[in-house]
């Protein structure tokens, strides 16, 4: 699957050109295995713009409940939008809004509750990455966000090194596939009914390295923020992810 990741970004009217983008680009080919998550205000949107198509269009976080949390969005809230999928645990909300793997943990209750298919994103700090730690943190996010909650077989892992989001920068696909096969074995011991989830990486994808990725046996789609924004590279990128992946 590719998943657009567009964060606060967005407005009426460049959205609508985006989107007639993509449908020019895409009519002929099929809507397969594309998620979109724009800004909740912009969801209906987009929905209403696409979803007759078969993409995806999703949510890029949730709060834990409803009620008194002023600002906040509830899953019941997205279960009513008709959200397919949910982002939960983007670095962006760990760093800037201190959600911590016990509060993503909520998330995905929540989720898993309400049938929305969750995209949990766990990734290292260079910090991590260059004390050779990256295995040992994902490990722990994922034990951490996934505890005391049954899996179902919709699972999807982003795995987002902080330091390769939005910078240019990223590891080497090799390596990614290694850390998706360690990634995927993690997920399978921890679940009774031996669940391996779709694992997506993310963190400058663009369409000239996005075919490196893609090759890779373990790498099964891509979460993309920056490259998202505009139609034809994110039309030249699923292209890219059909030729090596759909055969
Ligand atoms: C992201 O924020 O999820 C992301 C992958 O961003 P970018 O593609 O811009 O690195």
């Amino acid at each position: 699957m590719i998943i657009a990741n567009w964060k606060a970004n967005g407005d009426i009217e460049s959205n609508k050109i985006w989107c007639n983008q993509l449908i020019s680009r895409m009519s002929d080919k099929g809507f397969k295995s594309i998620g979109i998550a724009p800004s909740y205000i912009h969801f209906n949107q987009i929905k209403n713009m696409l979803k007759n198509n078969g993409i995806e269009i999703g949510f890029q976080d949730i709060d834990i409940e409803g009620g008194a949390r002023t600002g906040s969005i509830s899953p019941s809230m997205a279960a009513d939008s008709e959200c397919s999928f949910c982002l939960i645990g983007h670095s962006e909300r760990r760093e800037i809004f201190n959600d911590d793997n016990d509060t993503i943990s909520k998330k995905y209750k929540m989720l898993a509750k309400h049938h929305i298919k969750p995209v949990l994103c766990i990734g290292e700090s260079f910090e991590d990455f260059q004390a050779g730690k990256t295995e040992k943190k994902l490990q722990t996010q994922i034990e951490e966000c996934i505890q005391g909650n049954i899996l179902s077989e919709n699972l999807i892992i982003a795995y987002e090194p902080v330091w390769a989001i939005g910078t240019g920068n990223t590891p080497k696909p090799k390596d990614v596939n290694t850390i998706h096969e360690f990634i995927k074995d993690v997920v399978q011991s921890a679940t009774e009914n031996n669940i391996v989830p779709q694992v997506l990486y993310g963190g400058s994808v663009n369409k000239n390295n996005a075919a490196d990725f893609f090759v890779q046996q373990n790498i099964d789609g891509a979460l993309i923020g920056g490259a998202s924004l505009n139609a034809d590279i994110f039309s030249d990128i699923i292209d890219i992810y059909r030729r090596l992946r759909e055969r």
